[in-house]
């Protein structure tokens, strides 16, 4: 079996690389990053640097083309600010639309590219690491469990059955996701969640508000935050 996964460089997909990696071995893991137009290039760092420490092989691929109409707060094409207050405080305005950092369409447009770059490369199964905080209030409705199920339908079909998406947090919270990944030891020093591209994580941005509670509730302290 050999893996293909999603690796942005942040927590929850660090995460599931660690888990892939644990399961398949490194040798049989390809990590994908793709920039999408962010307004910066922190979290492509940060895969790079997660590729180069766990010693997969890393593919990036530039999509900035297809969001440039977008007007997403983390694009470098829009007019919003990024919004300084966690998810639960978004979603009281959104009125049941996800919130203003949702890229239109991104893990159906991620997982369709990286169905195709799997194929091309032997894999059996794609791993991302969508989760069910960032689902909650459709916040980001492409990480619910009934997407996932949906593109893990057409991709295994449109792949004449040879491929398949394992989303293993999909039911489950940032807190597990921290507390599986400190187990498997993942490197957190080296991820980046911030939307943010300073030096060290802003600390107010949605992001950053769920990361810090990830680690309090399990009564460890981030280690960009040390
Ligand atoms: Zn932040």
């Amino acid at each position: 079996m050999k893996a293909l996964v999603l690796s942005s460089g942040g927590l929850d997909s660090t995460t599931c690389l660690a888990l892939a990696i644990e399961k398949f071995g490194k040798e049989n893991v390809i990590a994908l990053s793709v920039f999408y137009g962010q307004k910066h290039d922190k979290e492509l760092q940060a895969a790079k640097k997660v590729a180069e420490y766990y010693g997969v092989v890393h593919k990036s691929l530039d999509l900035a083309e297809i969001f440039k109409d977008s007007d997403c707060s983390l694009l470098q094409g829009s007019s919003q600010e990024i919004p300084e207050e966690s998810y639960d405080e978004q979603l009281k305005k959104t009125d049941g639309k996800p919130v203003s950092t949702y890229v239109p369409f991104r893990n159906g447009l991620f997982l369709s590219c990286a169905a195709s770059i799997a194929l091309s490369n032997g894999c059996d199964v794609i791993y991302y690491g969508a989760h069910s905080d960032d689902a909650a209030g459709s916040a980001y409705p492409d990480c619910s469990d009934e997407f996932n199920k949906a593109m893990n339908e057409a991709i295994y079909l449109g792949s004449g059955k040879e491929l398949h998406i394992e989303a293993p947090f999909v039911l489950l919270t940032k807190v597990d996701v921290v507390r599986i990944g400190t187990k498997l030891k993942v490197p957190y020093e080296l991820t980046w969640s911030c939307y943010e591209g300073g030096d060290k994580p802003c600390g107010k941005c949605g992001t950053c508000i769920d990361r810090r509670k990830a680690f309090e509730l399990n009564g460890l302290v981030d280690p960009l935050e040390v």
